[in-house]
């Protein structure tokens, strides 16, 4: 009878939501996680659907820019996988990626001196390093934190017979360099507030790890997703429901009233409302300004993970040469590895240039043959960011020719981008990173993607974007797929 009962009360609740003529959504962000949200949810015929978007464009960290002849990328630069990437799954069966070999070619190590030292101890401590890198990945619930366990590791491996001939000060810089390029990996001040045990819970898709879109730029994928290609006539003209210059300031709820619809305010007094809202906003926003942003106040397990789950901050500078001065004919360039003196480094920090010793190398760009690329990350990035375009170019070039002295004369770029994440409003950073905070505050990402339920079990207020995604975080195919997970949550409660 009881079963009956139960068994009736929710059909009748199942017809009540699908009967509702009121299936609203607004989303807020025109990044990957928003389209792949607004996506899902046309395709289930919900047609009520607005994307306000703070910016005067679409894609959000995905922002490729003109630069010789083809598009590089600002934000998002390589499909990281291929098993289980929702990117390259959805992308690879229409468009053939290329390829950064990054494994295949060891770097050319220089030094501020502007000596070439003999690269085959830096070589072999450099691989020996990757190893150790890659088997901390195994280690089955580690603990302390990324750069603790390299150390330890990579001590004891260059203890052994193979390595232990190798002087101190060669050590030394590979730790420091492998250090570097992490933080360019993870966008983190220091590898000791990685922590090895999140790190190891989050998935990595199997495959290429830097598939690149060859000449064309990331923000070709949303092409796919907006499904104008491969096929124009299945295009959801998703970028007709985005209202650009939007930038959300409140999302009013109220979960003791599930008819109502929330309502979003923007910063020019503009408010909509909805049923649902999907906030897509970065990490960095959310720890700036949740506060303000949500009436009532997020609830304080949510709070806890905006303040623990950590946002870090790359940075990158193309240059575009007229020829690639730098190539030996015969070989394949991949990078160069700086390694400081202690007086230059110094000298450096001394004429505010300290954010180039941040730098571990300098590196080629697939497709491109007159591109060199920088990439790094760290503490250093704001004054990276905050540096003209022409200070960083005479910098760069202080810094080629002085670890560089046999290509000189070092020729101005003709053409340059420069990065600034970390310093827009929009993003206040480039990724997440599984911190030691995190760790300690036990905080998860299932809690900060976590919805804001009404009194009946509707999600009122969803989160998407990277940093909600618990098996792909900071990645962009994470970012898409949390889109998807969003809009499932809102199909699924109807039924
Ligand atoms: C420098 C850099 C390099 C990267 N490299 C890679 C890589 O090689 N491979 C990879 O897989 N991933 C990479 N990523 C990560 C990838 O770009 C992100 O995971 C993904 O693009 C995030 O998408 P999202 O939808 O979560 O957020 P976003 O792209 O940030 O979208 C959120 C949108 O919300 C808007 N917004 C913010 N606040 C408001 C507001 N108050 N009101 C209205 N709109 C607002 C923003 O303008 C933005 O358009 C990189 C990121 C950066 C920055």
């Amino acid at each position: 009878m009881l079963f009956r009962l139960v068994t009736g009360l929710c059909l009748l609740c199942a017809s009540l939501n699908a009967q509702t003529s009121d299936n609203s959504v607004i989303i807020v962000g025109a990044g990957l996680s928003g389209y792949s949200a607004a996506r899902r949810l046309l395709e289930n015929g919900f047609n009520e659907i607005t994307i306000l978007e703070s910016s005067g464009r679409i894609g959000g960290r995905i922002y490729s820019v003109p630069l010789s002849n083809g598009m590089v990328d600002s934000g998002a630069q390589w499909v990281h996988g291929q098993v289980g990437n929702s990117i390259y799954q959805l992308v690879s069966p229409h468009f053939s990626f290329g390829s950064t070999p990054v494994d295949l070619h060891y770097p050319i190590f220089v030094i501020s001196n502007g000596t070439t030292p003999q690269q085959r101890n830096f070589q072999s401590l450099y691989s020996l390093g990757y190893t150790v890198l890659a088997n901390i990945s195994t280690i089955r619930l580690p603990r302390g934190s990324l750069g603790d366990l390299f150390v330890t590791n990579f001590d004891e491996a260059i203890a052994g017979p193979l390595y232990r001939h190798i002087d101190v000060a060669t050590q030394d810089f590979i730790r420091e360099e492998i250090h570097k390029e992490t933080n360019g990996y993870y966008g983190t001040s220091s590898w000791f507030d990685i922590s090895a045990r999140l790190n190891f819970l989050s998935e990595f898709a199997d495959g290429d790890q830097y598939l690149t879109w060859k000449r064309q730029g990331f923000i070709t994928v949303f092409d796919y997703i907006t499904r104008r290609a491969p096929n124009p006539s299945e295009n959801l003209n998703i970028d007709s429901r985005v209202i650009f210059n939007k930038k959300v300031t409140n999302i009013r709820y109220n979960t003791n009233d599930p008819a109502s619809r929330s309502t979003v305010t923007c910063s020019d007094g503009s408010t909509y409302t909805a049923r649902h809202v999907i906030f897509t906003g970065s990490l960095g926003v959310l720890k700036k300004y949740h506060e303000t942003m949500f009436t009532p106040a997020l609830p304080t397990r949510k709070v806890s993970s905006i303040r623990n789950i950590a946002f870090g901050n790359v940075a990158k500078f193309f240059m575009e040469f007229d020829n690639n001065f730098w190539q030996t004919p015969g070989t394949t360039f991949l990078k160069y590895l700086f390694m400081w003196t202690d007086f230059h480094k110094n000298q450096a920090i001394a004429t505010n240039r300290e954010w180039m010793t941040d730098i571990a190398g300098i590196y080629a760009v697939d497709q491109y043959p007159n591109l060199l690329q920088i990439f790094f990350g760290g503490g250093n990035t704001q004054m990276f960011e905050l540096a003209s375009d022409e200070t960083v170019i005479n910098d760069v070039l202080w810094m080629l020719d002085m670890f560089l002295p046999h290509l000189r004369p070092i020729p101005r770029p003709r053409a340059v981008h420069k990065t600034k994440w970390l310093t827009n409003d929009n993003f206040l950073g480039s990724y997440s990173y599984p911190s030691m905070d995190q760790e300690r505050s036990l905080s998860t990402i299932a809690e900060l993607a976590s919805s804001i339920r009404a009194t009946n079990n509707m999600p009122m207020v969803l989160f998407a974007g990277e940093a909600t995604s618990s098996e792909f975080p900071s990645m962009a195919h994470g970012a898409l797929d949390s889109g998807y997970r969003a809009a499932d949550e809102i199909v699924s409660f109807y039924g």
